[in-house]
């Protein structure tokens, strides 16, 4: 298969209009959202939704989000709304919130991984939605990466890892933040976390009250423990190198990556912040962004992660209120949870 690209900015109708096409004859596409690119496919037709898995290399056993451009959709979903989904939605959709509630019975089972729930997103980018309201259908959509591997912020990294297995990427430019949606499951009362992202578990509380916390979000899970979302389950994030995390006061997180970097004997590379960087002088390093802005981290970290070419990446870890959950969440994934405090 030819893997077309057509650069969809300013949202340019003709791409739009191939995509939709495209999605409505059970054919997959790429697409940009504001957090990560997505692999879409018609989420109401199982064979749409089975060349999903099969281009990603997905576990079957690991659910996809369904994408909508109206709330309305959401009551054909779901079996009913709950007035938390109304009160956030009302607030963050659309946006890099996802919610998980009971399906409706026109879900497909291959979309919820035979779980009772489904998960649903409008995602707050113009290109991804006209391509939602032209297809007029909720649309299935993980990230459009290989499975394992950093979820793809720009075009070219659909084009690394799906080169010949789809047949259309749309190309619209970086996106701005740069990591996955935030998760909450609305099945518990107080609803549950499972995803840390943009959008701040201290956000979500000032709108609904206090919620849980998964336990897995900055640990493995332990064994014989059942995942609350199965994507907790799989290797994410993984680079092509080994990666360390140091966490602690700033100041010695860096003295602890510079004696890792020269007793280490292989091609390190030390991933940044803005704060540090000064310390580094001489090594091989990538500056992210500012500690006291994890956003920026967040936006900048799945390139690099693709990027390393090094043996070890040395990894500064931060503080885990606000944004600094969802980077960490990442970053502590990327590593296979091999960090040291210091
Ligand atoms: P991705 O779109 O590639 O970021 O993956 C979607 C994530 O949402 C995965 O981690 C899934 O496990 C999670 N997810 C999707 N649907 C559900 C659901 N019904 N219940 C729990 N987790 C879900
Ligand atoms: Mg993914």
């Amino acid at each position: 298969m030819v893997t077309q690209i057509i650069t969809a900015y300013n949202n340019s109708p003709s791409a739009v209009t191939a995509a939709a096409a495209l999605l409505r004859a059970g054919e997959c596409v790429a697409f940009p959202t504001e957090t990560v690119y997505g692999l879409g496919a018609n989420g109401l037709d199982e064979g749409a939704v089975a060349k999903i898995f099969a281009a990603k290399g997905r576990p079957n056993d690991n659910p996809l989000i369904l994408h909508i451009h109206d709330f309305a959709q959401a009551e054909q979903l779901w079996t009913d709304i709950p007035e938390t989904a109304k009160q956030l939605a009302a607030v963050f959709w659309p946006g890099p919130l996802t919610l998980i509630y009971t399906a409706a019975p026109c879900v497909p089972a291959i979309v919820r991984a035979n779980l009772p729930t489904v998960a649903l997103r409008m995602p707050d980018n113009e290109i991804a939605l006209h391509m939602l309201r032209a297809a007029g259908l909720p649309i299935a959509a993980p990230s459009a990466n290989s499975s394992g591997s950093p979820s793809p912020t720009s075009a070219a990294h659909v084009m690394d890892d799906l080169n010949g297995r789809i047949p259309l990427i749309l190309d619209g430019g970086a996106c701005h933040i740069g990591i996955e949606s935030t998760i909450l499951s609305l099945c518990t009362a107080p609803p549950t976390l499972l995803r840390p992202g943009a959008i701040t578990r201290e956000m979500i509380e000032a709108v609904i009250g206090e919620i849980g916390l998964s336990p897995a979000l900055l640990s493995p899970l332990q064994q014989g423990e059942t995942p609350q979302s199965p994507g907790q389950k799989h290797r994410h994030y993984a680079p092509n190198c080994k990666v360390k995390v140091i966490s602690g006061e700033p100041s010695a997180v860096a003295a602890r990556i510079c004696e890792l970097y020269e007793q280490s004997g292989q091609r390190c590379h030390i991933a940044a912040t803005a704060e540090n960087a000064p310390h580094y002088t001489g090594k091989q390093y990538t500056t992210l962004g500012s500690r006291g802005n994890p956003a920026t981290l967040c936006a900048n970290l799945f390139s690099l992660l693709r990027a390393a070419d090094c043996d070890l990446l040395l990894m500064e870890g931060i503080d885990t209120s606000g944004a600094g959950l969802a980077y960490m969440n990442r970053v502590l994934r990327a590593a296979g949870f091999d960090g040291e405090r210091v």
